[in-house]
């Protein structure tokens, strides 16, 4: 059995229960690299076989899980984060489909909601923006066209960067092209929920030399969007004239 594991955003006690209990139980750890906290490997037990899946290859990644399985051993695949948001854990599953070997996700506390609460702000604040863009700009790896940062830009939504800090120049540029202010509220959050965790709220325009005067070139989430800095209108949920499931309204308005 493989078991992939989100190992939460970088401080070792923002893992899951049940991510905590598998890492115990693990007879081989197959973690991502630097963005997992090597502090969660002391959980293991002693007779764990350890292995950075930094240096490895896809195929070599499946195949010491395949090994463990041969042998009856349950293996824990690491992942930073949550193991669904660019864990590049779909190929790995789709090979151990072929091999016939089972698996089970252990979800993760992701570094878009550890940069959040590094703010204190919320990404889907009523009548600023209700969406949450999570996506990339095109590096190395390609984007899909119509996910092209200046057409997800024109939607004024909240939008929530990953492995784009080496590119802040054609994100800008990006951002402006799909109508997006320099002034727009900005924030980078470097190493979220570390001990050398950093946090700069800035405008679209001042972000590329916010994050060069900060050394920030990676592990870093960046925000863009009014929720970081506006007003906005109190919630429909806690509102007392508005009526729910559970709670009648003063002077309903909306029964
Ligand atoms: N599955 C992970 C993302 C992996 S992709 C998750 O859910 O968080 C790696 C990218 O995630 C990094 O380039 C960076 O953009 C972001 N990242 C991971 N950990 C981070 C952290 N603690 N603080 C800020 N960004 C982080």
């Amino acid at each position: 059995m493989v078991n992939f594991v989100g190992a939460g955003p970088g401080a070792p006690d923002l893992i899951t229960l049940r991510g905590k209990k598998l890492l115990s139980e693990a007879d081989v750890i197959i973690y991502a690299g630097s963005l997992v906290n090597k502090e969660l490997l002391n959980l293991k037990k002693e007779s764990c076989k350890v292995y950075n899946s930094a240096y490895m290859t896809l195929e070599a990644v499946t195949d010491i899980m395949a090994d463990a399985e041969n042998n009856g051993l349950m293996t824990v695949r690491l992942h930073t984060g949550d193991p669904s948001v660019y864990g590049a854990i779909r190929e790995q599953m789709d090979i151990l489909d072929e091999k016939n070997i089972q698996y089970s996700v252990c979800p993760g506390v992701s570094s878009f909601c550890a940069a959040a609460a590094a703010l204190n702000i919320e990404y889907t604040l009523p009548a600023v923006s209700q969406t949450v863009i999570i996506t990339r700009v095109e590096g190395r790896t390609p984007v899909p066209s119509g996910e092209d940062l200046s057409l997800l830009a024109s939607h004024r939504a909240t939008m929530v960067l990953f492995l784009s800090t080496g590119l802040i120049r054609e994100l800008t540029e990006k951002l402006y092209s799909g109508g997006i202010s320099p002034n727009t509220p900005a924030a980078i959050v470097y190493k979220a929920s570390w001990n050398d965790e950093r946090k700069i709220i800035c405008t679209v325009k001042e972000l590329y030399d916010a994050a060069k005067k900060n050394g920030i070139e990676n592990t870093a989430i960046i925000i863009i969007g009014d929720v970081l800095n506006c007003g906005y209108e109190r919630s429909c949920l806690y509102n007392p004239s508005f009526t729910t499931m559970f709670r009648k309204g003063e002077n309903a308005e909306n029964e």
